[in-house]
């Protein structure tokens, strides 16, 4: 099965991903964990642009799906096709959300991309770690380290990428599960023990 993570920039999805491996490893299932934009050689390089050099947003999305591209082909695809499970920390959802959502490209223009990378492929489960930017500012300042280029940007272009993110939740149907992180990490982490074990059985 296929497991992804999204939220806003210091929704606190990461700390969580290492303890949903070790949710699954301990049912005896073998786990992939793995992460976009990056997750391969050629992806990590095309992630170091993506959040440091400055771009046209329509290079960004094409760079975005380009990652996408490698790392399905390299990594997600042969590890489903072993029956491995695959946990990612972001993405398709994060490109509808942060190009389409933060930065307005239009989503045919991304639908169109999808198809061609990956219309046939869909997560199992995502999990939308949800709070107001403030919060996540907060965490994120905390950090105490460079902030990339998404992080840099305003707030509007944050609540931007949050409500499209909740948009896409809603018309999901099952596969997106909102998660409200602005609690604490005990009561999130047991939310998500709950979510993840209903699709083990
Ligand atoms: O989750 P992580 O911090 O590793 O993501 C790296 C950055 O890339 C984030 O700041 C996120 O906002 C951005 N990103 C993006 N579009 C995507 C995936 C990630 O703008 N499709």
């Amino acid at each position: 099965k296929f497991i992804t993570f999204e939220g806003i920039d210091g929704a606190g999805k990461s700390s969580h991903i290492a303890g949903v491996c070790e949710l699954l490893r301990s049912r005896g299932l073998t786990v992939v964990s793995t992460r976009e934009p990056g997750g391969t050689p050629l992806g990590e390089k095309l992630r170091e642009l993506l959040l440091h050099e400055p771009m046209h947003l329509e290079t960004e999305a094409m760079l975005m799906f380009a990652a996408r591209r490698e790392h399905l082909a390299a990594v997600i695809e042969p590890a489903l096709a072993r029956g491995d499970w695959v946990v990612c920390d972001r993405f398709s959802d994060a490109t509808y959300a942060y190009q389409g959502g933060g930065r307005g490209l239009d989503r045919h223009k991304l639908l169109d991309l999808e198809h061609w990378v990956h219309g046939h492929l869909q997560p199992d489960l995502t999990l939308l770690f949800d709070l107001p930017f403030a919060v996540a500012r907060e965490r994120i300042v905390l950090q105490t380290r460079e902030l990339d280029r998404f992080e840099q940007e305003r707030a509007d272009f944050h609540e931007r990428v949050r409500q499209a993110y909740l948009e896409r939740a809603a018309a999901s149907g099952q596969r997106m599960h909102v998660i409200d992180a602005d609690r604490p990490r005990e009561q999130i982490k047991k939310t998500v023990e709950e979510i993840v074990s209903s699709i083990c059985r």
